[in-house]
């Protein structure tokens, strides 16, 4: 905290009767009269969250030391009165997956994102949080660095950025890549074989380092969640990352396992590619109103696409493992007409909308799949026109390093012109961007073809159903 920088001091503690309840308590620098806004949503998942059906009661403390109920000016904001610093909250917290705050007997699990206040004027304010029921043997999983007993955000982008769990009985595990400290936490019944899990993470993240040339973090905390019911879920952050998965048990299938090395890989690419390379319409974001990109295909396709590759450069999966994971992505993509209704810019655009929902039959597209197809594209053109030399990965390290390194918000422009400047001609994927970017055409031939040329046979058939299957192996000699 600089001199002059104003905090925000804030309380967090768990209902004592053991309901799922937050008690939130926050003494703001400055005294009202303003207002004060919970985010609308939250980075990682492009549609509104609608987090202030969890606020059961909003309360501001008068001069005279009373309190008085708040109340709204907005769905998501609230008047502050005259005279009134402090403000206290209750939340409801019963959620437990990546993206949300869940308290239970062991658990305190927070995602500000979903349950802090800010003051709009006060984006530069530093917060400082103490976890006042969180006994002092609980271990907490953070990236929050912790200053004389309290966490502390910097501002409010940081703050919305740092999710963090506190329990008596958290797995804890560290290694090092290229000099930078990575921790794994994890909470829950079961969690994977240790040996196996930590030398799987250094595999992807030697790699994933290697290629983009610096790690824009000074450490970096992988946040795990195994709890007993079904979810599968993963939430990228500019230092750390979420990761649910359950029930626990499954992380100790090779299926299981092989899905959660596959998101954390994912997870960790984004640490650049969103994080810092990121779309000019969220740098920074504005957590108040609904912030539509049309590049949702780079934020995820590229990263669902570069995930998985990177398990198999790394050694993690062998090709054959790799072909499965990618038959699997591009079953969803010959399944989904809507791919060929709205393109991915589109559909990136209305993920606001719908994108997190199956929607309407054949509307629309997923910034996931076709997303990470259309990056397959991309990647095997570069490959092409420049004899291998180079790659999508390269494009990617001088986004990084020209964007993503200063924090500028990129265009479209600006990514399709670093990626014709290293495929060596200004118009090398004009057609892919035009057909496959912003236009809805079949990709199955230039698919098949790009595959061919990897080493790959492409082929696909059709079940008993009437789903379309897909087969991808090594060609034979
Ligand atoms: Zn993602």
């Amino acid at each position: 905290m600089t001199e002059t920088q104003k905090q925000v001091r804030v309380d967090l503690r768990r209902d004592p009767s053991g309901e799922p309840v937050l008690h939130i308590d926050a003494t703001f620098p400055v005294a009202g009269p303003y207002s004060l806004q919970l985010p609308t949503w939250r980075p990682g998942r492009y549609e509104l969250g609608q987090f202030a059906q969890y606020i059961c009661s909003m309360e501001g403390q008068l001069v005279d030391g009373t309190w008085e109920q708040l109340q709204k000016s907005d769905l998501h904001r609230w008047d502050i009165p005259a005279g009134v610093q402090r403000v206290r909250w209750a939340f409801h917290a019963d959620i437990l997956n990546a993206g949300s705050t869940c308290v239970m007997d062991d658990l305190l699990y927070v995602n500000p994102v979903n349950c802090m206040l800010y003051h709009p004027d006060g984006m530069d304010w530093n917060y400082q949080l103490s976890l006042t029921d969180i006994p002092s043997d609980w271990m907490i999983g953070t990236a929050l660095p912790k200053v004389d007993g309290h966490f502390i955000a910097r501002d409010v982008q940081h703050l919305m950025d740092s999710p963090f769990m506190a329990s008596p009985k958290l797995w804890h595990a560290e290694y090092t890549s290229h000099g930078i400290p990575f921790h794994l936490w994890a909470y829950g019944q079961q969690t994977p074989e240790k040996n196996r899990f930590i030398a799987d993470h250094q595999r992807f993240t030697d790699g994933q380092i290697d290629h983009f040339g610096s790690f824009p973090a000074p450490d970096y905390h992988f946040l795990y969640l195994f709890p007993e019911r079904e979810v599968r879920h993963g939430v990228e952050h500019e230092d750390s990352t979420v990761i649910a998965l359950g029930p626990s048990a499954k992380c100790l299938t090779n299926e299981g396992y092989d899905e959660l090395i596959g998101i954390a890989s994912h997870e960790l690419y984004h640490a650049w590619n969103v994080k810092r390379i990121r779309p000019a319409e969220w740098m920074p974001y504005d957590f108040s109103r609904a912030c539509p990109s049309r590049l949702g295909y780079i934020a995820e396709g590229v990263t669902t696409y570069m995930g998985d590759l990177f398990l198999f450069e790394s050694g993690c999966i062998d090709l054959e493992q790799w072909c499965r994971l990618t038959e699997k992505l591009l079953m969803r993509h010959i399944n989904n007409p809507g791919r060929l209704n709205m393109s991915v810019a589109e559909s990136s655009y209305d993920t606001w909308l719908d994108g997190y929902q199956m929607g309407v039959p054949g509307r629309k597209g997923s910034i996931y799949v076709e997303g990470a197809v259309l990056a397959l594209l991309c990647d095997v053109r570069i490959m092409q026109l420049t004899g291998s030399q180079y790659s999508l990965q390269t494009a990617m390290r001088i986004l990084w390093e020209q964007y993503g390194q200063d924090r500028i918000g990129i265009t479209a422009e600006d990514y399709w012109s670093v990626l014709n400047e290293v495929a060596g001609a200004p118009e090398a994927l004009a057609d892919l961007r035009e057909k496959h970017a912003y236009g809805c055409e079949e990709t199955w031939d230039e698919l098949a073809a790009a595959m061919e040329w990897q080493g790959l046979k492409l082929t696909q058939s059709v079940d008993e159903n009437g789903l379309k299957r897909v087969q991808l192996s090594p060609l034979k000699d």
